[in-house]
């Protein structure tokens, strides 16, 4: 008889189960805000593998079914830093009658909907990885779950979280699109700048001679404006304008609305900064005013490479035969809220493709090996901290 290597927790998981999980919890309706099925879910799920459950009252500031669930499983060995895995539980529209489909090893949605591969494809592989680390015995530390509601629409439900609920203070976060090994350090700043340009409204065929065109000072603002990709490390973008009533006046005001992100906290003042002096200059050539109203989103974060979050990703994927390789992004997600509030925490790619639209997708092999990561993070937590 063979026995398989008891400390390899990767070899615990279980692929069909986990395939089979991941099309469960896609099917879970589960829009921004209305996560109680996914909660009831897990409310069952959970405790039967070794969690207990508290919930914050987050959904309170913005209408929502239900708050953050932070759920915590002692482990085998209490004397271990706990080791938290977070992620979303909403997903975005449409969902209804969401109908995966599998083809060459690749599932979908049917075209009628999203897939909510993001992010359901780790909350099924966490709780496949845990499923597979207490079948396999495999000595661990205490793990802690952090699933946030209403991120999609900007990081709301982390952005509300009750962080004295968390009792681990290093973790990671599936959440990107590159395939199984990539590693994220870095993150950016954001800010959005709100400027509310007013001329002087008046009727094209009544009182002319008063009016002064918002969109023209506007206009010319923005010709001054440098926007788009403003060095390697910053972004700018104007995306809203607002204004006008009617074919026949004058406008007399608009709202121009952009966001800058930046990995430097002082390149991103910078930019805004410039965006907000355009448009003044423009206001004051032209004889109107501009109200300028900035809006942070989110802190960035920045990982050594020397970390132990980092080199035990690096020891848990050459464990799984995984290649890990490390990059930054410029797109926000939870690690940057989570980071800000003292958790300090890593983006990992799952290899979800195409998200937000019905063209969403995940490969059964990112799935799988997201699931053998996760159990081998947990085992290799254990190794580094035991040894040290
Ligand atoms: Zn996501």
């Amino acid at each position: 008889m063979t026995t398989k290597h008891a400390s390899n927790a990767a070899e615990f998981v279980n692929a069909e189960r986990l395939q089979e999980l991941f099309l469960e919890l896609a099917k879970i309706n589960g829009p921004s805000t209305k996560e109680q099925l996914v909660a009831d879910y897990l409310v069952k799920a959970l405790p039967e593998l070794g969690f207990t459950l508290e919930f914050d009252e987050a959904h309170k500031n913005f209408d929502g079914e239900v708050g953050n669930l932070v759920a915590w499983h002692e482990g085998t060995d209490p004397s271990i830093p706990p080791l938290f895995f977070s992620t979303h539980m909403d997903t975005v529209l449409p969902t209804e009658g969401l109908k995966p489909v599998i083809k060459d090893g690749v599932i979908h949605s049917d075209g009628t909907t999203i897939l909510g591969a993001d992010d359901r494809a780790a909350l099924a592989a966490y709780l496949e990885a845990m499923r597979a680390i207490n079948e396999g015995g495999i000595p661990h530390g205490p793990i802690e779950f952090i699933l946030t509601v209403n991120e999609q629409p900007g990081l709301v439900g982390a952005s509300y979280m009750d962080y004295s609920k968390a009792k681990s203070k290093t973790g990671y976060i599936f959440d990107s699109s590159g395939d199984v090994g990539q590693i994220i350090l870095k993150g950016p700043y954001s800010s959005r700048i709100w400027m509310e340009v007013e001329g002087n409204a008046a009727h094209i065929a009544l009182n002319a001679e008063e009016g002064n065109s918002a969109f023209l000072i506007a206009a010319e603002g923005l010709t001054n404006m440098k926007l788009g990709t403003i060095d390697e490390e910053t972004l700018a973008n104007i995306g809203i304008i607002k204004g006008g009533e009617l074919t026949s006046i004058i406008p007399g005001s608009v709202t121009v609305a952009g966001e800058v992100r930046s990995f430097s906290k002082e390149k991103l003042d910078q930019q805004l900064e410039h965006m907000a002096e355009a448009m003044k200059q423009a206001a004051e050539k032209k004889g109107g005013k501009v109200h300028v109203k900035l809006e942070k989103k989110y802190s960035g974060f920045d990982i050594p490479e020397n970390d132990i979050l980092v080199r035990n990703v690096e020891e848990a994927a050459r464990n799984i035969h995984v290649k890990p390789y490390l990059t930054e992004t410029l797109g926000g997600a939870d690690t940057n809220v989570l980071n800000e509030n003292g958790l300090t925490c890593l983006t990992l790619g799952l290899g979800f493709q195409n998200i937000h639209s019905f063209r969403e997708c995940i490969s059964i092999e990112n799935l799988v090996n997201t699931g053998r990561l996760t159990a081998a993070l947990i085992e290799q937590w254990y190794k580094n901290h035991k040894e040290a």
